[in-house]
């Protein structure tokens, strides 16, 4: 598989680089701190054009892929977690719209977020059923041009932030089941929609994931996304790629700031009885040496899993559903290693260590969840059905 990236998405990565060192990282402790949406971020890249990441050439974006996604939120979550997240759900919603996009919905969405005019988001799960969030009960039903929305969704991040949320539904025929559902879009704007609760949460707290209640809420049948029904198609083909490829790149980017931080930590720190540094004490050396090793296996993974996903190769599933669970459990464990290595100073204060350890545990709890994505990726190896 081609892995390395070509000249357009290294344009974009080291623009990328420039506004995350420059806009995205002076107010990194305050987004966690206040528990304040990165609107900074999400402006800067927009006005980048970097939010247009996913919508297709002919329609002004960059036309990329899963191996863009992966880094970019990689090179983000280094620095400011919530704001990779925030990116990446937006990505992620602008993959699922450009996926059957009418050409109403090409000119009403996607030219104006490759434009860096409009943010959209992913509003799946529910707290009725959970980690499962193939299983929509927020139902539709059709009333002339228009389809009346009820349910609930929890945890939807950019949450009133966004200009749009692509919703999952049961499907509206009569004779549905349970799983079978569609995607359609709610503009911010609909009528008789209420967002609960503020987000307050224990990592990730730039993200602002918060639910939203929807009563008879009108949508323009023209909103829908594909076919009625369409569900496995948009859950496997374009909803968990690019979700996971997003939450792949940003726990991989947690993990590489705890590598930074206990690196910085061995070689700075001194004692002052005997003037040793931190980093001759053997144990440590081969504390980091495993730290080193996990985030690089785990970068090797996703960008494997990228490279065939691009390439539509037929045996890339496992390798997509396996890195996001991996660079979940890379991201906990290589907090939880920084914390140890840089000592009482990264537990005292609520230090940017202790806040890395916060945001990586968020990995384990989105859905697909760590263990769910490990139970698919062994019953993909083993040629059985997912669900
Ligand atoms: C920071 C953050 C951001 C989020 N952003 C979004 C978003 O933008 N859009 C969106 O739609 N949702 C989002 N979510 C929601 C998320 O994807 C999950 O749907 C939600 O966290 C599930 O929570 P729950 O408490 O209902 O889990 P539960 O369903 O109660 O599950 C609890 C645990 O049980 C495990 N479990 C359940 N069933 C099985 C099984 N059969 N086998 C093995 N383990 C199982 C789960 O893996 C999980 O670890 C976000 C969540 C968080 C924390």
């Amino acid at each position: 598989m081609k892995r390395n990236p070509s000249p357009a998405l290294q344009a974009l990565l080291a623009k990328t680089t420039e506004l995350v060192d420059a806009v995205v990282a002076p107010m990194a402790g305050e987004v966690d701190r206040e528990a304040r949406w990165p609107a900074h971020s999400m402006q800067a890249f927009a006005r980048a054009g970097l939010t247009g990441l996913q919508v297709p050439q002919r329609l002004g974006g960059h036309g990329q892929g899963l191996l863009a996604l992966a880094t970019l939120t990689e090179a983000i979550a280094r620095v400011c977690p919530s704001s990779a997240l925030c990116f990446g759900m937006h990505c992620v919603g602008t993959a699922v719209i450009a996926a059957k996009a009418t050409p109403l919905q090409e000119e009403r969405y996607l030219r104006p977020i490759a434009q860096g005019r409009h943010l959209t988001t992913l509003a799946l799960s529910e707290s009725g059923t959970g980690a499962h969030f193939y299983l929509p009960e927020t139902n539709l039903t059709a009333a002339g041009d228009r389809y009346l929305v009820n349910g609930t969704k929890q945890f939807i991040t950019n949450g009133s932030h966004a200009d749009s949320y692509v919703l999952s539904t049961r499907a509206s025929s009569p004779d549905a089941e349970a799983g079978d559902f569609s995607c359609l879009i709610v503009d911010a704007d609909t009528p008789r929609t209420e967002w609960l609760a503020q987000w307050d949460g224990f990592g990730m707290r730039g993200n602002s994931s918060r639910g939203l209640r929807l009563d008879d809420a009108p949508v323009p049948i023209t909103h829908l996304l594909g076919e009625d029904g369409d569900q496995v198609w948009y859950v496997f083909e374009v909803v968990a790629p690019y979700f996971l490829m997003a939450m792949a790149g940003t726990y991989l980017g947690v993990a590489q700031s705890a590598l930074d931080a206990a690196g910085e930590h061995l070689r700075n720190r001194r004692y002052a009885h005997s003037g040793a540094a931190l980093r001759d004490v053997e144990v440590l050396q081969t504390r980091y040496a495993g730290m080193w090793t996990a985030v690089e296996k785990t970068r090797a993974l996703i960008y494997e899993a990228a490279a065939r996903g691009d390439a539509a190769d037929p045996h890339a599933l496992p390798f997509i559903l396996a890195c996001k669970a991996d660079a979940g459990d890379t991201a906990v464990q290589l907090a939880n290693d920084a914390m140890t290595i840089c000592g009482g100073a990264a537990y005292r204060d609520n230090s940017r260590v202790a806040q890395m350890l916060r945001d990586a545990r968020a990995s384990h709890v989105m859905s697909p969840t760590t263990d769910l994505l490990k139970l698919w990726t062994g019953r993909s190896l083993l040629g059985l059905p997912l669900l």
